[in-house]
């Protein structure tokens, strides 16, 4: 029987997948998609976007104390949290769908199916069907990484899979992992009313970003009564009649037992590398992980490996920017090589949001590289005050005789989106006084950023 070969056969739909597939087609290569479960991994399905959706109903829930502010009498006692639960599947749903009508419309198929590489150049599926291409794309994702001792049962002890798929909320919930994750749902439960305990191995939250504005999250939560423990460790569990029992120590062995209804760990994800006949084809993981090249080539030739499977940021927009590099290399273009480490905006979104890129001034100080840093508070831009969002600081770093930005951090209102014009502003090779002297409209949130340059220049304004 003879088969279809295709240009490029890539496994896994999620964010590097299903943008492999889009970009294959619009640069003229033959390719399919081979996803298991649903299009969009994890990303749209039980990552970014239901997290997303869950944070967005969370602050609107929240904010119904302005409205109290203003004299509204706001009756909280109707919350139906299987409704919230409900949109943020909508929205899953609604995305992963027009995954489907993107590939269809690029005419890329997406076949369903467990699939395997078997040999060079075929992929079998585990209903005995073969598909054959010139180049494999492996875009596989990652899972939940479990913890001896608080191993998942989906009901008492749960991961960031379960915690999405809640239609009941918690009264006490304590979360072990203070990275992104853990962040943003300690931000929802807490919104919601649950009680908040959140353990960090590390010393701060958040411990790859910078631990000044990482600060600034940590007074907050406290302020907004989540129990909040750094420098701890979780050392066991017992189960209770009524939930747990969580045993965590802290910084020079201070002990102590928490009583909790629901733990949630989230203390980082493993790569989705077995079971896919990387021994086939003599592909070696390095922990788990596959190795790449500079256009994500594996050791295997023809073979591809992106986004969560390779040991790059766990990441959306990296797994997809990795794939659109490895496909333009497929199709001979001249991509640029492996994505910068130092142009990957991070973006966090509790209240406040924390949003970063390149250097942070405690790898600075670790590294021993010389820095000039500015800072510009939220307050001093009008418009923090005017809706009320004044806390957060607008952070650079910046090398002291040259001039470039190094590094940028942001904790407040908008973080997320106001990163992006340091960063355009870092990939432009601009410099401080580039921003500093272009005009931005008053009175909006960038004016802190645009303050900030000015602050390494030396002439802020309004502070
Ligand atoms: P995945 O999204 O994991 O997709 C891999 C796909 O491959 C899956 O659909 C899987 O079913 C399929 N698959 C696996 N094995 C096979 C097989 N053998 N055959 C066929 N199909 C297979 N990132 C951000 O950038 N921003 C965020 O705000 C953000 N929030 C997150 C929130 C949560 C709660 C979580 C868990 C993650 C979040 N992430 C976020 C991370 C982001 O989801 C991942 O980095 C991203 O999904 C990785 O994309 P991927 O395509 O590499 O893998």
């Amino acid at each position: 029987m003879s088969e279809t070969e295709y240009d490029v056969v890539i496994i896994g739909a999620g964010p590097a997948g299903y943008v492999a597939g889009i970009r294959a087609s619009q640069l003229g290569l033959s390719a399919c998609v081979i996803e298991k479960d649903k299009p969009g991994g994890v990303c749209l399905n039980i990552g970014c976007i239901p997290s997303k959706a869950l944070i967005h109903q969370a602050e609107v829930f929240a904010s119904a104390s302005d409205l109290e502010a203003m004299g509204v009498k706001v009756d909280r006692s109707g919350l139906d949290y299987s409704k919230v639960f409900k949109k943020s599947r909508d929205a899953a749903d609604t995305l992963s769908r027009g995954v489907n009508s993107l590939l269809k419309k690029n005419k890329v198929p997406l076949i369903e199916g467990e699939a395997r590489i078997t040999g060079k150049g075929e992929v079998s599926l585990k209903d005995g069907k073969k598909v054959r291409g010139k180049n494999i794309l492996i875009a596989t994702g990652s899972r939940p990484k479990v913890i001896p001792g608080f191993e998942f049962d989906d009901k008492l002890v749960i991961s960031s899979d379960g915690a999405l798929m809640l239609e009941k909320l918690p009264k006490r919930v304590f979360i072990l992992g203070g990275g992104a994750i853990g962040c943003e749902f300690a931000h929802v439960f807490n919104a919601f009313g649950t009680e908040v305990t959140l353990v960090e191995m590390l010393d701060h939250l958040l411990p790859l970003e910078d631990s000044e504005t990482v600060g600034v999250l940590e007074k907050a939560f406290t302020k907004r009564g989540m129990v909040v423990h750094t420098s701890t460790k979780a050392t066991g569990m017992k189960k209770t009649k009524n939930g747990a029992t969580v045993s965590i120590e802290g910084k020079g062995g201070k002990k102590e037992d928490v009583e909790t209804d629901l733990v949630l760990v989230v203390v980082g994800r493993g790569p989705n590398t077995e079971n896919i006949g990387l021994d086939a084809v003599g592909i070696k993981t390095e922990r788990g992980f596959i190795p790449v090249g500079d256009y994500y080539q594996t050791t295997t030739k023809g073979i591809f490996a992106v986004g969560d499977v390779t040991s790059s940021p766990l990441l959306a927009h990296v797994a997809s920017k990795e794939s659109e590099i490895a496909v333009e290399y497929i199709a001979g273009h001249n991509p640029a090589k492996k994505v910068d480490p130092m142009a990957i905006p991070g973006a966090v979104y509790c209240e406040p949001q924390v949003a970063s890129f390149g250097l942070n001034e405690d790898a600075a100080k670790k590294q021993g590289v010389s820095y000039k840093k500015a800072t510009f508070p939220y307050r001093g831009a009008g418009k923090s005050v005017a809706v009320e969002r004044s806390e957060g600081m607008v952070k650079v770093l910046f090398d002291p005789k040259t001039h470039e930005i190094l590094g940028a951090h942001i904790v407040g209102a908008d973080a997320t989106e106001l990163i992006h014009e340091l960063l355009l502003a870092k990939s432009s090779e601009l410099l401080p006084e580039d921003i500093a002297t272009m005009i931005h409209a008053h009175p909006t949130l960038s004016e802190a950023v645009m303050e900030s340059m000015r602050a390494a220049e030396g002439w802020a304004i309004h502070i």
